[in-house]
């Protein structure tokens, strides 16, 4: 069956999360025109090998664009590359940089994220990165070549990331963060120090409790110290600002949508006007019950997962009230050296954790909030991570107290039913 034969659907941004949209509506049998408009350079393309397989020059650019541009056009997506400007929400129409202005029946805004500059003197010299798009990427790859010593500024999963790629090279770097720890907020205590000790032994530095307060360059302009807040001068000639992102609000806020932490949409997806949705980094969804807290996540997960659920709502317009809300369960991964972190659920605000496996190089950890399993983050083990995806899903957990006894499998545990 096909949808919406005579309709337009303008999609902006070609990240992850607009090109699941486009691509996903067509999944959905949507017939009517679908134009995806990207800001920047060369065919889209996927971000987590940035930091990862890409930046240690094991996969080319090919490897990083999961569709080649022979299906843009047999599914008839229009690939628009310019900015989008300005949205006129009474002429429902998008009016792009280059003068051209796109008609839309619906709109959805997948501008995802940018990273925060470093606000520190100096912050702008050169030889200091940031690490978001493939053009970032290839700055640092071609800089990384002649680079001495090395300096991360945050100790976020990009700046982990990127001091594991570049110790493939040889590349020692030292991270200063702000936290007394890595990973801020998003993981346990035991997690941290598994990767700060993993860190460690590849022969990272940690500066933690400190700032960068500036930079200083020599007479060309080029970065050569990093000064932090306690006095501390670190010799640096290539930085990465990695003090984390903001979503891209830019459009909804011209347009005079609600912005709160991201462009704010409810548990459908949609903004206040309900002809135009919001999905991927950008967007800060309200809680399907209506109360409690607004939730934007940065993950690849969240993107594909909600610009799905976007590509369903679109091709079934008439559904209205009666589609369910937005509802899948979150879920994250990252690759450092030879650990592999999966986390279901959310993290943040635990009060309790249990430590199941041997604790050192494969292990997982039950997050609880108020007596309720909230997370479960695993380092390889991923039959561990699927088996938390099912509990979440489905609402079965283990008590602390269960998963706390000797011989306890979250695996065994799942299958068992509970
Ligand atoms: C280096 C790196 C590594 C990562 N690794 C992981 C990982 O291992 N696991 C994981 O789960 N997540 C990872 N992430 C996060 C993940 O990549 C993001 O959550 C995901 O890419 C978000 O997708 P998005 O489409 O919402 O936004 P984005 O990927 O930010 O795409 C938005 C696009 O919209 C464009 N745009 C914005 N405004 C306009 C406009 N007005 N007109 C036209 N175009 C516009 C932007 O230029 C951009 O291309 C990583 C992120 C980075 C940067």
């Amino acid at each position: 069956m096909t949808h919406g034969a005579d309709g337009r659907v303008v999609v902006v941004g070609a990240g992850i999360a607009g090109q699941q949209v486009a691509f996903g509506l067509r999944e959905q049998g949507y017939a009517g025109a679908v134009a995806l408009v990207g800001d920047e350079p060369g065919a889209p393309y996927e971000r987590p090998p940035l930091t990862k397989a890409y930046l240690r020059g094991d996969i080319g650019p090919d490897e990083l664009e999961p569709r080649p541009a022979e299906l843009y056009r047999r599914e008839r997506i229009d690939l628009v590359r310019a900015r989008a400007e300005r949205i006129d929400r009474a002429g429902r129409t998008v009016v792009l940089d280059d003068g051209r202005r796109l008609p839309y029946d619906r709109l959805v805004l997948a501008t995802g994220a940018r990273n925060r500059p470093l606000r520190a003197p100096g912050g702008d010299l050169e030889g200091v990165f940031s690490l978001r798009t493939r053009r970032e990427a290839d700055a640092l790859r071609e800089a990384l070549a002649g680079a001495g010593s090395i300096v991360v500024a945050g100790a976020g999963f990009i700046g982990l990331e990127f001091a594991a790629a570049v110790s493939a090279h040889g590349h020692k770097a030292t991270i200063v963060e702000s936290r007394a720890r890595p990973l801020g907020r998003a993981v346990s205590a035991h997690t941290a120090a598994h990767f700060t000790s993993l860190h460690e032994r590849h022969g990272t530095g940690f500066v933690f409790g400190e700032e960068v307060a500036a930079l200083h360059g020599d007479r060309a302009g080029r970065v050569r110290e990093v000064e932090l807040t306690d006095g501390t001068v670190l010799p640096a000639d290539l930085v990465l600002a990695a003090v984390g992102a903001a979503p891209d609000t830019r459009l909804a806020e011209g347009a005079g949508l609600p912005v709160d932490d991201g462009v704010a949409v409810d548990a459908r997806l949609r903004t206040r006007d309900p002809r135009v949705l919001a999905v991927g980094d950008c967007a800060s969804m309200a809680p399907a019950s209506g109360t409690g807290p607004r939730l934007r996540l940065e993950s690849v997960q969240n993107a594909l997962d909600q610009a799905s659920y976007a590509a369903e709502r679109l091709a079934r317009p008439d559904e209205g009230e009666d589609a369910p809300p937005y509802g899948r369960l979150p879920w994250f991964w990252s690759d450092q050296y030879d650990s592999s972190l999966q986390i279901a659920g959310l993290a943040a605000g635990h009060d309790r954790a249990v430590l199941v496996g041997d604790g050192d190089e494969a292990f997982s950890v039950l997050l609880y909030r108020r007596g309720a399993l909230a997370a479960v983050e695993s380092v390889n083990r991923p039959a561990d991570h699927m088996a938390a995806r099912r509990l979440l899903a489905e609402g079965r957990a283990p008590t602390p107290e269960q998963a706390a006894a000797p011989d306890f499998s979250l695996r065994a545990f799942a299958r068992a039913g509970g």
